[in-house]
Formats: structure tokens, sequence, C-alpha cells
């Protein structure tokens, strides 16, 4: 009783506050399961607007609706905040594979990796050599690799029962296997796409060369068609045969982050921060790859204002520019946010796909996570249980470097790295329950923290 009394005292809750609130929360619940807008929100995200890659034309009409979507939310203030994104296009890409003792080509499915480099659409034929991962290429002599096309083929770790360990595992395969293999002297690279799935949709996601290394073209293909390619250079020679027109262009584009606000009523000048990111990867929709997180984001403005509750510190909602391939989103608002002196004690960003939620990641201070931990009773009718987990977002984290407490929302993690940066992350991949759970415990914890803040 002892300890329950000095944890209530910790989190600076009385008892009557707990069931107050947690009639609250049902309320909160109740208006988004019933007549939540976040999942017709995604739908015209997803289908009227449609992929958007930053510097892109549908980039650009993302902006448009994000602004009109806070409005229509019921933000006391909605606005623009200027961000400049870099541009980088993907033109036609084919790849096609010759056997040894076939005369046949084989094509097969591809993505170039993002900020990568094409073959300026000229062919690019040559011997394809396999490595299961950055050690066996290491050891492989220079002239065994010297104007090949190293074919990474790294598995994502299936024995990882958190997929966000296995793609941190696998990862570093896109974001550097090109820089290691052109060290080598490679002509291009393959990667297995970092994937749970078992089809053949390629994995696209962003890539960067070292300073001192050429710009080879590297691509992605999906699980099946490695599966296959392994058996066939494990078995002869195989070679390569690739056109790609990616490339970056020299002038970075105008673009916005989009911003809604509620002012606080008791601190203006606080903010307690929900967000996700608007741009997306070339590729399908966007849906769970962050249109999910921004629609929820918007829902918590719209839930708040519907319901009348009056937070006693200002909840912002943002929808960040530019997460995918250059975080200039997430380093604009931070740069302003210290120009304009305000104050954030808490940023929570959705960024792992509209399943059913189970908890919050934690990135704070250990008194702070304490008390949102000791939410989790309110949390347990809504099936969220998992509040050890350390991190925030990615767009967030250029504020967490300058102190500001973070969290991210963490849904079921095992579809996700099915459908990640794929062409098969679609509309119709979300579930109307399942992307309102996610918004509805967004907006309670939200509520939470703009009521009590976070000591
Ligand atoms: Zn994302």
């Amino acid at each position: 009783m002892r300890k329950i009394f000095s944890i209530i005292l910790l989190a600076g809750l009385p008892a009557t506050c707990m069931a107050q609130d947690s009639l609250i929360m049902r309320k909160i619940s109740d208006e988004i399961m019933l007549h939540g807008k976040c999942y017709d929100d995604l739908r015209v995200l997803c289908k009227e607007v449609g992929h958007r890659l930053s510097g892109s034309p549908q980039a650009a009409k993302a902006v448009e609706w994000g602004l009109e979507a806070m409005q229509e939310a019921g933000a006391d203030r909605a606005w623009l905040q200027p961000v400049n994104v870099p541009h980088w296009i993907r033109g036609k890409e084919q790849l096609k594979i010759e056997f040894e003792g076939s005369s046949d080509k084989v094509e097969i499915p591809i993505l170039s990796l993002g900020n990568s480099q094409g073959t300026d659409g000229k062919l690019l034929a040559a011997g394809i050599v396999m490595a299961n991962n950055f050690e066996e290429l290491e050891k492989m002599p220079d002239e065994a690799v010297k104007d090949k096309v190293v074919f990474f083929n790294y598995r994502f770790r299936q024995d990882l029962l958190h997929t966000f360990h296995g793609y941190v595992d696998a990862g570093p395969y896109r974001w550097r296997g090109p820089s290691v293999a052109s060290a080598k002297g490679a002509s291009a690279v393959i990667i297995r796409s970092v994937s749970t799935g078992i089809d053949d949709f390629p994995h696209t996601g962003s890539m960067h060369y070292a300073d001192d290394v050429a710009k080879i073209p590297a691509v992605a293909i999906g699980n099946s068609s490695a599966d296959m390619l392994e058996q066939k250079c494990k078995t002869g020679n195989v070679t390569a045969y690739l056109t790609s027109e990616c490339r970056m262009l020299k002038d970075s584009v105008r673009s916005y982050n989009v911003i809604g606000e509620i002012e606080g009523s008791v601190y203006p000048n606080k903010v307690v921060l929900v967000g996700g990111h608007l741009d997306s990867w070339d590729a399908g929709d966007g849906a769970h790859d962050d249109g999910a997180g921004c629609v929820q984001s918007i829902e918590v403005i719209r839930a708040f204002k519907k319901l009348g509750i009056k937070p006693r510190y200002t909840v912002r909602a943002v929808l960040f520019m530019n997460e995918e391939n250059g975080l200039r989103g997430g380093y604009a608002y931070d740069d302003s946010a210290t120009a304009r002196g305000e104050e954030h004690i808490f940023a929570i960003e959705s960024d792992a796909g509209g399943f059913s939620p189970r908890g919050f990641s934690l990135a704070m201070e250990d008194d702070k996570a304490r008390q949102i931990r000791y939410y989790r009773e309110l949390f347990k009718p809504y099936g969220l249980y998992d509040f050890e987990q350390k991190g925030g977002g990615a767009d967030i984290s250029p504020l967490h470097r300058h102190g500001v407490p973070a969290a991210g929302l963490r849904p079921d993690p095992q579809r996700y790295f099915d459908l990640h940066h794929t062409a098969n992350d679609v509309f119709e991949q979300v579930n109307h329950r399942e992307l309102k759970l996610g918004a509805v415990a967004m907006t309670q914890l939200i509520y939470l923290i703009s009521n009590y803040g976070l000591k």
C-alpha cells in the first residue's frame, strides 16, 4: 500500500484523478472508434494524393491536403513551416540475369535504393559475386570483386521476435553495403531486401555513399528472387544486365512541415508534440509508412476538439517532411523551435505502422519514464502493455538531442517489414480498427501529459 502510495505521489496523481482519467480515456476511445476520421483521411491521402517522395508533385499536394485536414480537425492554428528537401528521382530501371549454360535472360523485379546513382540509363553488364555478409566480401581478393556486381545475400533474421531488431541487424547492408562494395572495386550492388516477407516484393530505402568511394548503382531484390539467385550463384556463373535512370538532382526543392495546434489553457508556451512523417517512398501508397502516423496525429486534434478537452499545455500535431531520405523536416522543426525559444515538454511519433498498438517506447530520464509507466494500468483495457522499449522516432530525434523527452507508438511489429518501403504498402493493407486503436492510444497519452505535464 505504501509502495502504491509513493508511486501515486511520484506521478503526481491522486487516485480520484485516475478514476476520472479512465473515464475520459474511455470517451476518447468511444469517440475515435465510432466517429474517427483517420481511416477516411488515410484513404484520401493514399488514393487521391498517392505516394509522396520528397520533392515530388505528390508531396506538394500532400502538404496542401495536410493543412486542410488540420483545419478541418478543428486546430486553433494551422500553418506550414518551410523546409528545403533533396530531390531524388527513380526513372526507369530493369535487371535481367543470365545463368551459365542458358542463353535466356530472366527479368527480376527491383527497386533502386533511395539516394543512389543509377547507370545513367546505359546498360551495365557484369558477372555477379555473392557475399553472404560483409566479412565474406572483405576476405575476397580485390581482383575477384573488381568490376563485378556484388550480391549481398544477407538474410533478415527471422529468429529475432521483435522485427525492429532484425531491421537494425540487416539495415547496414542497405545503408552502407554499396560503399563497402565500391571500396573493393565493384561496379554495382544487388542486396537481398531488408524484409521479413516471403514474397518477391523488393524493398527500397535510404542508402548513403561514403565520401571516398565511386557512386555505384545499388538495387534491392525480393526474398524469393534472392533465394533463386543464391542457388544459381552456388552452381555456376551468373551475369547481371542492369539499366537504371535514378539520380539525385542538384537543386533542392522548397517543401513544408504541416503543423496544427490547440493552445494550452495554462501553459500556452509549453508544447506537447504528436507527429508522423508526410513523405513516403515512391512505391505503394506509403500507407503504413507513414500515412498512418499522419492521420493518427490529426485524429488527436480532432478528438480533443470534438470532446471539448481543453489541454493545460499546448498540443501540437506535426506532419514532418523528408523523413525517408534526409530528415530535413525534423531538423527544420528543431531549428525553428530553438530560434523561437519554444519549450517542448514531450514529443511522440507514430512511425511503426498502423497496426494494433502494444505500448510506447520511451527515451527520457528515469523519473519521467516512471511517470509514463505508471499510466500502464490505464492502458491495459486497450491492449497496451509494453512500456519497456527504448527510443522515440526519427523526426523527433533532433528535439530529443536537445533534451526533449521522446516516445514512440509501438504497434504490433510482426507484419511491418513485410510491407515497409514496397509497392505493397498500400491503403488496403491497413485495418480500420487497428489504425483507430493507435490513434486512441496516442490521444489518451497526449491527454494525460497535456493535463499533468511530465515531471
Ligand atoms: Zn517511416
